[in-house]
């Protein structure tokens, strides 16, 4: 038997094995939760929602997930609602193809694929954030790249890609929004090992290793945006934070938790 027909052979059994007493194939089952959460995670993820929109980075829509903290092929985020009104109890669960695991009749938002496809790819990531943060689309629609220029902002030094739905060869491309698993693995792909990528006449991504981190590292992104548009609108040359000075704030962060803390108190008490 060749190395393929022996392989195929091996697979064959799998699904026969894995379709089990259901009388189904593995992959026509619904997929099973990673387990329980954590209700204080759950409450700062309803949080994000809240603080990012007060910050004026996802208006009615945008989303926020966190990876299932003990089940890494999980995910959680909100149903498709206003961020701002976002409770634990809108969270939902999902695999990494991003098929709800228990809807209880919630919708799913549609271009949840962002997320699925970039716990895939990106082991380090723990928390998605996908925006329409508008001083950010100028950087996907012009030459002119997303550099940063802000002590706050240093951790954009690897460089910010662009990705254009357009470059998915996908029927749904043309509508934009990344509303499948093909577009989605793109979108990651075109990320790579970066904090921050744009798509193109859309907005943006922002990945990163906790809800604080990354909430902070979403609304400095756009706080960039403004004042290197600002910059730019003056004329002449702008002097950009340099990749030496990034990375020696790499590895020095600052007290992220004092954000966090100031962000938290003021959502709540909206
Ligand atoms: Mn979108």
């Amino acid at each position: 038997m060749s190395r393929s027909a022996r392989l195929a052979a091996v697979a064959a059994l799998a699904i026969v094995f894995a379709a089990g007493t259901s009388g189904r194939p593995a992959s026509a089952q619904a997929p099973t939760s990673g387990g329980p959460v954590p209700p204080a995670l759950l409450d700062d993820l309803a949080v994000a929602y809240k603080i990012l929109a007060m910050e004026g980075i996802i208006d009615a829509y945008g989303h926020v997930s966190v990876r299932h903290p003990t089940s890494p092929n999980r995910y959680l985020m909100s149903r498709s609602l206003g961020p701002a009104l976002v409770t634990p109890a809108d969270i939902m669960e999902f695999d990494l193809d991003s098929t709800p695991i228990d809807p209880k009749g919630r919708n799913a938002v549609l271009e949840r694929f962002i997320h699925g496809e970039i716990y895939r790819a990106r082991p380090d990531v723990m928390v998605v954030v996908h925006s329409h943060a508008p001083s950010v689309v100028p950087f996907s629609i012009t030459q002119v790249p997303l550099r940063p220029v802000f002590h706050m902002s240093t951790f954009l030094w690897k460089g910010v890609p662009v990705w254009d739905s357009r470059s998915v060869k996908h029927p749904d491309a043309a509508a934009l929004l990344v509303r499948n698993g093909d577009m989605g693995k793109s979108l990651a792909a075109a990320l790579g090992d970066k904090p921050v990528a744009l798509l193109r006449g859309h907005g943006n991504v922002v990945v990163g290793p906790s809800l604080p981190v990354t909430v902070r590292q979403t609304i400095y992104t756009e706080v960039n945006a403004r004042l290197l548009l600002a910059a730019l609108g003056l004329g002449g040359p702008v002097t950009y934070i340099s990749p030496e000075e990034g990375a020696a704030v790499d590895k020095t962060p600052g007290d992220v938790m004092r954000g966090w803390e100031l962000w938290k108190r003021k959502a709540l008490a909206e």
